[in-house]
Formats: C-alpha cells, sequence, structure tokens
C-alpha cells in the first residue's frame, strides 16, 4: 500500500514559511513582495485559479493585484500594461494566466515581461536557464512536484524516471528538473510505442497529460513513486487524476492524489517565486 503524498498539508508548511520569512524581510528592509496577475477574458477555470493565487497573496502577507481585462484587448493594450508593471517598483512577480485569447500571442506577452519578474518561469531566459542548469525562476508545477519527491526521500540519482506529457508548462520543465538530479529520463507523449512498456520502468513516474485514470496499475512498477499532475473533471462533476489512484496505490510506495496533491503545491510555490524575486531585488 501506498504512502500518500499530502500536497495541501506540505503546501500548507511551505505558505507559512513564505510568510514567515516575507514578514522578516518587511521588518529588516520594508519591502511588501507584490505579485500582479493579469486575466484576459472570462475562462471560467482561469478565473477560479487567479482568486486563489490573490487569496494566497493574502495570506501571505503580500501585496497582490489583479487586472481582469475583457476577452477583446488588444495584443498591444496588454503589452503596454505589461511594459507598466515592469517598470512598477511595488510588483516583483508578474503572472499572466493562461491560456490567452486566440488573436493575442502568448509568446511575445511571455517574452515581454522582465526575465527578474517571471514568477512563472515561462520566459525565454528562465527557460533556457532551466535548460542549462542554471535558472532564475522554476515554473510552480515541477518546482512543486520536485519537492514532493524530496519528501520522499528517494535518492534520483541513477534512477529511471518517466515522464508521461511533453507541455512547456509541466511535461519538459520536470524532465529538466528530474535530468539535473541525475535521474535517466525518458518523455512519452501521444505518439509513444508501448506506453505501458515504458513506464513500467519507471522508480519514479510522472503522468501530466490530462486523460483521467489512464494509467493503470499494470502501467507500474512495485515501489515507483507516482505523481499525478492530471486535472480532469469528470461527468459527474468530480475531479479525477491521471492515474487510476485505487489500483495504482496497491503498487506505488508513494502517490499523490487528486485533487489535493501536485495542485496546492503549484500555488505554494508561486508564493515561494514571489518572494524569492523580492529577495533578488535587495541582493
Ligand atoms: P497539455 O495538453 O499541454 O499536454 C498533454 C500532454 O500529454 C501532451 O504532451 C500530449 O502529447 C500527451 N498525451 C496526450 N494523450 C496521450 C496519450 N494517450 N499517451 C501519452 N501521452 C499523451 O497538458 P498540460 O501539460 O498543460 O497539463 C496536463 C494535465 O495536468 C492536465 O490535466 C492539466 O489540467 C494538469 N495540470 C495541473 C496543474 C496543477 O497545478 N495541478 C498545473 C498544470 C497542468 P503530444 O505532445 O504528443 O500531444
Amino acid at each position: 500500500m501506498s504512502i500518500i503524498l499530502d500536497g495541501a498539508k506540505i503546501a500548507g508548511e511551505i505558505r507559512q514559511s513564505v510568510r514567515d520569512e516575507a514578514a522578516d524581510f518587511k521588518n529588516k528592509k520594508g519591502i511588501v513582495p507584490g505579485l500582479a496577475v493579469v486575466l484576459v477574458g472570462e475562462d471560467p477555470a482561469s478565473q477560479v485559479y487567479v482568486g486563489r493565487k490573490a487569496k494566497a497573496c493574502a495570506e501571505a502577507g503580500f501585496l497582490s493585484r489583479e487586472y481582469r481585462l475583457p476577452a477583446a484587448t488588444l495584443e498591444g493594450e496588454l503589452l503596454r500594461l505589461i511594459d507598466d508593471l515592469n517598470k512598477d517598483i511595488l510588483i516583483h512577480g508578474i503572472l499572466v494566466q493562461l491560456p490567452l485569447p486566440a488573436h493575442i500571442s502568448t509568446h511575445k506577452i511571455i517574452a515581454a515581461i522582465d526575465p527578474m519578474k517571471d514568477v512563472d518561469g515561462f520566459h525565454p531566459y528562465n527557460v533556457g536557464g532551466l535548460v542549462s542548469g542554471s535558472p532564475v525562476f522554476i515554473p510552480c508545477t515541477p518546482r512543486g512536484i520536485m519537492e514532493l519527491i524530496s519528501r520522499t526521500g528517494i535518492e534520483l540519482a541513477g534512477k529511471e524516471a518517466v515522464v508521461v506529457g511533453r507541455s512547456n508548462i509541466v511535461g519538459k520543465p520536470i524532465a529538466l528538473l528530474l535530468l539535473e538530479r541525475h535521474a535517466t529520463v525518458t518523455i512519452c507523449h501521444s505518439r509513444t510505442k508501448n506506453l505501458p512498456q515504458v513506464t513500467a520502468r519507471a522508480d519514479v513516474l510522472v503522468a501530466a497529460v490530462g486523460r483521467p485514470h489512464m494509467i493503470t496499475g499494470g502501467m507500474v512498477k512495485k515501489g515507483a513513486v507516482v505523481i499525478d499532475v492530471g486535472v480532469n473533471r469528470l461527468e459527474s462533476g468530480k475531479l479525477a487524476g491521471d492515474v487510476a489512484f485505487e489500483e495504482v496505490c496497491a503498487k506505488a510506495s508513494y502517490i499523490t492524489p487528486v485533487p489535493g496533491g501536485v495542485g496546492p503545491m503549484t500555488i505554494a510555490m508561486l508564493m515561494r517565486n514571489t518572494l524569492d524575486a523580492a529577495l533578488q531585488m535587495v541582493s
């Protein structure tokens, strides 16, 4: 039977230590970390995420500013807002909630963010840093996953790590972070042949696909650490991960639940990155 990696509890501990450090920083330097979150359009899921980020900021004692712009906002208007936020000395982190409406170039917008304020870690400068092993900001979800893996005490050097999913926000960065820790990493995607044989090799298996319950017990090696990134809304309205939790539980040594695993870690790491951004500004 697996040990459940309680992301909600671990994230709570991280948020508490961020709050304490931020209070200390304010006392010593008079600086309050500031995060600006920009949302364009009315995507319901994005609205929920933005609300959660603002709440986490308030709890951490940060300055939080929300910019909720209409879906028809022009690319030029958004670029001007980013430029203003880049210059704003009260703002240390800028996050543009994705996805953006189709008429706006995501690449152009992300590239316009000052890399030193890019707390999502998506700017090409930070992506390059991740590839070369010296990132300024690590994207929040992969950073949260690495923290969860570190809590298992597993030594990653020489282990087989398999990542299912190759997105820029989860699959690729987590593969790079595992590689940096000397795991032997395989990245799988929709064209991978014999997926169950590949996943069954994994000492550490990360599922970031977006297909409910696709990782079944037969695809998992006994004793593997299984990290479920997927968030899927079932017809019943319930949330489900990419991993068939009950049957994989019988084989894995550690497993993350959905909800309450990777999700809360993402927000905790956003707070950590924002505090880091503020600290870096004075160092
Ligand atoms: P994307 O849709 O960008 O990427 C999905 C990846 O899965 C792609 O690389 C795709 O391959 C691959 N894939 C699709 N079908 C299969 C298949 N049958 N076999 C193997 N690989 C497959 O998703 P994201 O990375 O953005 O998100 C993945 C999941 O994680 C989603 O459920 C999302 O909601 C969740 N998520 C959760 C977060 C959290 O904080 N908990 C944060 C971010 C995401 P290909 O490239 O070939 O198309």
